[in-house]
């Protein structure tokens, strides 16, 4: 017997069935929303390809094939994982999926489960076009807040179940604004050593704390390279610094983070370099993170497409506009083939990591019919 869904309920109860995983990253628990997601997905005749990255740590592929062989299939991604709560007080449950006054409240909900929900239910409402087309692929990641740690996994052990592909959609949280591009990101840890000695009798020893001081002072207003015109300015922040294991002694050894944030003009090796060298011997320099930048041209045919489907909803007319933050296509993008990408989803993107985090309703229906147009569109334009 077939049975009509209605897509509204369906995205909702969706969305909130993902957000009452708890999927916190860290420590990162993915287990049971994927196995709630594999589950589903082979209900709706996708082949699902678990991938294990860690305990408990899971990505998912999923393909709905195409009978057409003659063009790629499109495809879907997605991270399942979350940011920690945070100190303030939730006057929400951040687990409940609570929907008051036209917002869907809980952790994930803009960054991005419900974006998840969105292409999975335009996905199965396009059914009929897609296996009549070149395909669907879903690509479901875990750990991506902590560095994009489940796509690495993925491309390094997994590549074999990754198809090449015709154009990749992130559905991280724009406010369903069409993104052409992000930064990359370039993490490196810092670390000096001194030699201990009495608190008492400093003269004897190093202080690796004074060492790492002045090594930051240095960088402080390091530039990692000239502005992008659309990027802009590559940023570097110190994010953490620790030394020292007690009062009373000089440290000998102590450590900083510094997070830069690039453009396609600049090399990460070249910035590497000279951070090193502008800090001197006394510092020694490992990468955390290298990802790179993307940016796929305004003028892609698939792009103004896409462009053209946003264009409605908004009240200007739609720029070429990119984000400072990366995604998992920073790493997916290669193992593709290369493919145009554009990030598009329904969250807001100031909710993103916040206290009461929520979607709103409307922008999550909005992108159910969004997705669905550009999944016709790729069968069409096609034909
Ligand atoms: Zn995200």
């Amino acid at each position: 017997m077939q049975t009509t869904v209605n897509p509204h309920a369906e995205v909702l109860a969706l969305s909130q069935s993902l957000l009452r995983f708890d999927t916190i990253n860290p420590p990162g628990d993915e287990s049971r929303c994927m196995a709630f997601l594999a589950d589903l997905l082979r209900q709706q005749g996708y082949t699902v390809h678990l991938q294990r990255f860690g305990e408990r740590r899971f990505n998912l592929l999923a393909r709905l094939a195409g009978s057409r062989s003659d063009t790629p299939p499109l495809a879907f991604t997605g991270h399942l994982d979350t940011v920690p709560l945070g100190n303030a007080q939730w006057q929400f449950d951040a687990f409940a999926g609570d929907i008051v006054e036209g917002r869907l409240y809980g952790r994930g909900s803009s960054d991005m489960k419900a974006a998840i929900a969105a292409f999975i239910v335009a996905c199965r409402q396009q059914r009929q076009a897609i296996e009549a087309g070149s395909g669907v692929v879903l690509i479901l990641t875990g750990g991506e807040e902590t560095g994009c740690d489940g796509a690495r996994a993925l491309i390094s052990e997994a590549s074999e179940h990754l198809p090449k592909i015709g154009a990749l959609i992130v559905g991280e949280p724009t406010a369903n604004y069409p993104i052409i591009g992000h930064k990359g990101a370039l993490w490196l840890r810092c670390e000096t050593h001194g030699k201990t000695a009495h608190g008492a009798m400093p003269e004897l020893g190093i202080n690796a704390i004074y060492l790492a001081a002045e090594a930051i002072g240095k960088i402080r207003y390091f530039e990692p390279g000239a502005p992008h015109p659309l990027m802009k300015r590559p940023t570097l922040n110190v994010g953490t610094i620790s030394g020292g294991l007690n009062i009373n002694s000089v440290p000998d050894r102590s450590r900083f983070d510094v997070d830069i944030r690039t453009a396609p003009n600049l090399r990460h090796d070249d910035i590497r370099q000279r951070l090193s060298a502008a800090m001197g011997d006394s510092v020694s320099v490992t990468t955390l993170v290298d990802l790179p930048s993307i940016l796929t041209e305004p003028g892609n045919g698939w792009i103004r497409q896409v462009f053209s489907r946003c264009e409605p909803l908004h009240d200007a007319p739609l720029q070429p506009r990119v984000v400072p933050y990366f995604t998992d296509a920073s790493l997916l993008l290669d193992a593709l083939g290369s493919p145009p990408c554009i990030i598009l989803g329904p969250g807001e993107p100031s909710m993103a990591h916040q206290t009461d985090e929520y979607c709103r309703v409307d922008k999550l229906i909005q992108a159910v019919m969004l997705y669905g147009q550009i999944i016709l569109d790729w069968g069409a334009s096609r034909e």
